[in-house]
């Protein structure tokens, strides 16, 4: 058992812990308060093969594996999130699917701008009146010669409305299995096609300078060919994506969690009261030891998880135990940096009251934490 490092992740894991420090940090606090999209961020991370990092070398992407996404999320996260989750959206929920089950047509059109930071793909499934039982979706695509005519909308749906998206996959309904159940299907639509509108963005309370809207499909029309895989796959494709993506977003909410160790130690040596530094008092110093101590268990969990799914080998239980922990953890962590900061914690312009808007939404993103634990139960027989 070894939970070293490779050289190569090593080498990844400083380049983007640098890029996180060096690019990232001096900008973000201005987009955040903006709420606007860091597109210079976004484009330097292209440069770097970020968003082509799991992908094959013939489609134009890196070649490397998940784990090493995942190292990658949890150095900008540890930073901020708004730009990690753009990057996870783009590749474990945009470009995994088509490079999971697209055709190879659909590889050679997409994988290449989408592995270069260009464009980026988002991911549509959760609807305004279905989220967690995704398997309500009420978007149906019905087929017209050969063309999919789609109507319905999607919710929440992440970097889908940047000068920049070039296509949404979007889950539909496209028939009734001989059981009387919804037969769902996954469609590429473009942006730009007619009959697709994308809403202004959400106001929302964290991670503010990442792209979410609601779409509407209006007769939105698309070639047959853009059907992602085998019609009627629909259901089991989103959840292969989603139970790579909790190992993600784990790493990501560790990242969050480790950040808010780092800014607490630097502020606690800082602060005085009492004529000393706050940082010497036990009862800060047991804070910020336990949230060391919830960001390294956490960081193994997805270690954990992450080996597993490379290995080939079942990892469906320990993705929802890595992603329930680390976005529990993430919560506790924020929460207990900004009591360490005091007022100044409450003010936009120190990180951790970023991290602290920012924790919430992962415990509810690609799959609630009452969602994890009933994976977890289903799991364990019950
Ligand atoms: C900023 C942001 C970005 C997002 N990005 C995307 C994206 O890119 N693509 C995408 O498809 N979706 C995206 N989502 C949607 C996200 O995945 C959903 O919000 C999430 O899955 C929860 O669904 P919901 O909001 O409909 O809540 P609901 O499913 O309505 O749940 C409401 C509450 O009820 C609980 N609940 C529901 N069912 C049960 C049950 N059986 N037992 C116990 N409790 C239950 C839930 O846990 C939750 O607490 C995004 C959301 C946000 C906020």
């Amino acid at each position: 058992m070894d939970f070293r490092l490779s050289e190569e992740h090593e080498a990844l894991r400083a380049s983007v812990r640098e890029f996180a420090r060096e690019v990232v940090a001096p900008v973000i606090a201005e987009h955040y308060e903006q709420h606007t999209f860091p597109y210079d961020v976004i484009r330097q991370m292209g440069k770097m093969g970020l968003f082509g990092l799991p992908f094959p070398e013939e489609h134009g992407g890196m070649g490397g594996d998940y784990f090493a996404l995942c190292l990658v999320l949890e150095e900008l996260a540890r930073v901020d999130s708004s730009v990690a989750i753009t990057l996870e959206a783009a590749v474990s929920l945009g470009a995994m699917p088509i490079h999971r089950f697209g055709t190879d047509e659909q590889k050679a059109q997409w994988l290449p701008k989408l592995c270069s930071g260009e464009a980026l793909a988002a991911f549509g499934l959760t609807e305004p009146g279905f989220g967690s039982d995704a398997g309500g979706t009420q978007t149906r695509a019905v087929l017209d010669g050969d063309e999919w005519v789609i109507n319905g909308s999607k919710a929440f749906i992440t970097n889908s409305g940047t000068d920049i998206t070039a296509l949404v996959t979007v889950t539909a309904v496209t028939g009734t299995n001989p059981d009387g159940s919804k037969e769902l299907s996954t469609i590429i639509v473009p942006t730009g096609t007619p009959g697709f509108a994308v809403a202004p963005g959400y106001s929302k309370v964290g991670w503010t300078a990442s792209d979410t809207h609601e779409l509407t499909f209006d007769d939105c029309r698309v070639p047959a060919a853009y059907l992602l895989g085998e019609r009627g796959r629909g259901f089991a494709q989103f959840l292969r994506i989603l139970d790579e993506g909790r190992i993600a977003i784990a790493a990501l909410a560790v990242g969050l969690a480790q950040g808010c160790v780092d800014e607490s130690i630097k502020y606690a040596k800082e602060r005085h009261a009492f004529g000393r530094p706050i940082g010497a008092n036990q009862a800060i110093q047991f804070k910020i030891a336990d949230m060391e101590l919830k960001a390294h268990t956490a960081r193994l969990a997805y270690y954990d998880a992450a080996a597993r799914m490379l290995a080939g080998e079942p990892f469906k239980r320990q993705a929802a135990i890595a992603k329930l922990h680390a976005s529990t953890i993430a919560v506790d962590n924020a929460r207990e940096a900004t009591q360490i900061h005091g007022g100044y914690g409450f003010m936009n312009e120190y990180p951790v009251a970023r991290f602290w808007r920012d924790s919430k939404i992962l415990e509810i993103g690609e799959g609630t934490s009452e969602v994890q634990r009933m994976i977890i139960a289903r799991d364990l027989g019950l």
